[in-house]
C-alpha cells in the first residue's frame, strides 16, 4: 500500500497546516501520529474510545501503545480531553476551542453568614450538553455557588 492510497491521511494542505498549528500553538512537535489522531477527532464528531481509533488508523500502521500515547499527550495538552461514562470505558473528544477561555469567576455565598466572596478562574463543564438549557451552550451564565465559608466551617 502506498501513501498515496491511504485514504486515513489528512488531506489537504491547509488543513495539515492548521493541526500543525493547533500541535505547534501548545507546544508540541508535530509527528505524523500526532497529527494523524488529531485530525481523526477534527473530522468526527463526539467522544471516541482508545480502540475506536486505533481500528481508524490502522492503516497508518500505528500501534496500540503509540496511539495510546498520543491520546494522552494531546489531553494533557489539553486539545482533547477524556471523559469517562457509565460503561467506564475512557473516551477522548476535541477540547472545545473556547473551554479553555471559558473559566470565569464565580460568587460564593456563605450558607450559613451569607458572607460573599469571588472564586476566580471557575468553570462550568457539562456532562450532557443536549440537556442543558441554550444559555448555557451560548455561554450566557453567571455562577453562583452556595458554600458554607471557611469561618463558619
Ligand atoms: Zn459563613
Amino acid at each position: 500500500m502506498t501513501e498515496a492510497r491511504d485514504t486515513n491521511a489528512p488531506v489537504g494542505t491547509a488543513r495539515v497546516r492548521r493541526l500543525k498549528q493547533a500541535l505547534r500553538s501548545v507546544g508540541l512537535r508535530s509527528t505524523t501520529a500526532r497529527l494523524a489522531v488529531l485530525d481523526y477527532f477534527h473530522t468526527r464528531a463526539g467522544a471516541h474510545a482508545h480502540a475506536e481509533v486505533v481500528e481508524a488508523l490502522a492503516r497508518r500502521a500505528f500501534d496500540r501503545a503509540t496511539v495510546y500515547r498520543v491520546l494522552l499527550v494531546l489531553s494533557d495538552a489539553k486539545l482533547l480531553r477524556g471523559t469517562i461514562h457509565a460503561d467506564r470505558i475512557r473516551r477522548f473528544e476535541l477540547a472545545h476551542p473556547d473551554e479553555t477561555s471559558a473559566a470565569r469567576d464565580a460568587e460564593l455565598v456563605c450558607s450559613s453568614c451569607g458572607a460573599t466572596s469571588t472564586l476566580v478562574g471557575a468553570r462550568l463543564l457539562l456532562e450532557d450538553e443536549a440537556a442543558a438549557p441554550r444559555a448555557l451552550l451560548r455561554r450566557e451564565y453567571a455562577l453562583r455557588v452556595v458554600i458554607r465559608c471557611d469561618a463558619c466551617g
